[in-house]
């Protein structure tokens, strides 16, 4: 059930304040008793609020759900993001082939001397490579990466549909969560497809789907 903003308002009171009386609340709201009246009685029935007569109102702990479209505009990539792994982008192609492995991610986000992103390596880059190329532990991963600035990224703030629709449009695995500093991009995150899936999983069990 979706509460409208009075009674947002009125349960945030209670929440804070409870037990109080129908009467300090709508002293608290700048409102006559009998306007609030029809919103205390909706809450209480949805089992927001608990009444006991000469007490007043409590919280009864139950939450309000949002509605789903809501629910997913409030998921932002900071929320969901993953720890990224780095290398350096001196590092040989075989190097990065066993720390994809050891880390068990499908891309790594390739960095410079100064610790900025500089590019991106995925599970195809490194299997086209080997495939052409012998002397892999020579081969430096700058040479074969996809580099800046044709690099998609993301930022903590912005919402998983946003990252979402960057991927699918750019038809990628995943995208690098940077932070801007003046000397370029930092990398303080990975948004992966299992990212979005695992956000998609925990709004059907919010919602009990
Ligand atoms: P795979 O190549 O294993 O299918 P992707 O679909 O993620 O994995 O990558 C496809 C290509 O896009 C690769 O060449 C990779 O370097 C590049 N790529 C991956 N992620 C990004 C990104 N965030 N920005 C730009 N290019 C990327």
């Amino acid at each position: 059930m979706e509460l409208n903003k009075r009674q947002t308002e009125i349960l945030e009171i209670v929440k804070l304040d409870g037990p109080i009386t129908g009467e300090q609340i709508a002293e608290r709201l700048k409102l006559a008793r009998a306007t609030i009246r029809p919103d205390l009685a909706i809450l209480t029935m949805a089992g927001f609020l608990d009444a006991r007569p000469r007490v007043g109102y409590f919280y009864s702990g139950k939450k309000p759900t949002q509605s789903v479209s809501d629910g997913m505009i409030g998921m932002k990539v900071g929320d969901f993001q993953s720890i990224p792994v780095v290398v350096n982008e001196n590092v040989s192609v075989y190097d990065a082939i066993c720390q994809m492995f050891l880390e068990d991610v499908g891309t790594l986000f390739v960095v410079d001397k100064s610790s900025c992103l500089s590019g991106v390596l995925s599970r195809k880059d490194l299997l086209r490579t080997s495939i052409g190329t012998t002397e892999l532990e020579k081969l430096p991963v700058h040479v074969i990466m996809t580099r800046m600035p044709n690099i998609t990224y993301c930022k903590k703030q912005d919402t998983l549909i946003h990252a979402a629709k960057k991927m699918m449009d750019k038809q990628i695995d995943s995208l690098p969560v940077i932070v801007e500093k003046s000397k370029g991009l930092e990398v303080v995150g990975r948004i992966t497809k299992t990212n979005i899936t695992a956000a998609f999983l925990s709004l059907a069990e919010e919602h009990e789907l």
